[in-house]
């Protein structure tokens, strides 16, 4: 997979690609990441990227120009072109499986008060990860590319994401470490009887639980096989 993420601040990425699970997933060529700076693209004498906004009001807007041209000559046939946005799609485990299966993706960041509109016609998707505003897209960036890096075969042991929370529409049970007590909090007995169906049986339950005890909407959307209903019955 590709990832070119677009931004004022390459170097924000350094540390991301630098540490653990990504920086081996680059290593091993897995992800071939870079970070461009839209800077670079600017036909402004003085390298501007912004401007003030049309109408008045506060701050600064990221320009047409750069952008578009950054975009332009990063951007192949196939590539899909995603826009870091509050206003965008909000980023779930499912949005994260269906954009991780592009071979090629730019990442626009925005900073000041955003993009000029027009640049949205260049975007193919617009994605927020939350309903609260940061300063910069950046920050953005990287919980999009670390959760779609992640699911890229190989990355991690595939068996070890199925059960993570929101995969099958529950959040993940409760999971356990030595030591088997720890200052009066014990594992519980069937994770340590080494009876394989009892412990999938307890995780499930545990898993739905949790879900209802937290997470009640995610039950809403799920369909629940008999097992399941049996389960949440209880
Ligand atoms: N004025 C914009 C608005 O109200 O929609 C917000 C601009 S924000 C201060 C600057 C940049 O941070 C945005 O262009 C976007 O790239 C990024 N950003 C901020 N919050 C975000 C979120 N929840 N999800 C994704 N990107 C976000």
């Amino acid at each position: 997979m590709k990832i070119t993420v677009l931004t004022l601040f390459p170097e924000f990425f350094d540390s991301f690609t630098n540490t653990s699970i990504i920086k081996r997933a680059i290593d091993n060529k897995h992800v071939d990441f870079s970070s461009v700076n839209f800077r670079d693209y600017t036909l402004d004498k003085h390298n501007n990227v912004d401007d003030t906004v049309c109408g008045g009001g506060a701050g600064m807007l990221l320009t047409c120009q750069p952008i578009v041209d950054a975009i332009k000559a990063n951007r192949q046939k196939d590539t899909k072109v995603i826009m870091m946005t509050p206003q965008g799609a909000p980023l779930n485990q499912q949005k994260v499986h269906e954009l991780a299966q592009s071979d090629d993706v730019i990442v626009l960041c925005g900073h000041y008060e955003g993009f000029d509109e027009r640049i949205r016609s260049y975007v193919d998707e617009e994605i927020s990860i939350g309903d609260y505003v940061l300063t910069g897209g950046e920050t953005a960036a990287v919980v999009l590319c670390d959760a779609m890096i992640r699911l890229h075969d190989g990355v991690i042991t595939t068996t070890s994401h199925e059960d993570d929370s929101y995969e099958n529409g529950l959040l993940e049970y409760p999971q356990y470490t030595r030591p088997i007590e720890f200052e009066g909090q014990k594992v519980p007995d069937i994770l340590l009887s080494g009876h394989h169906e009892n412990i999938r049986k307890w995780r499930l339950k545990e898993s739905i639980r949790k879900t209802y005890l937290r997470r009640p909407d995610l039950l809403d959307k799920k369909e629940l096989n008999k097992e399941e209903s049996k389960l949440l019955s209880e």
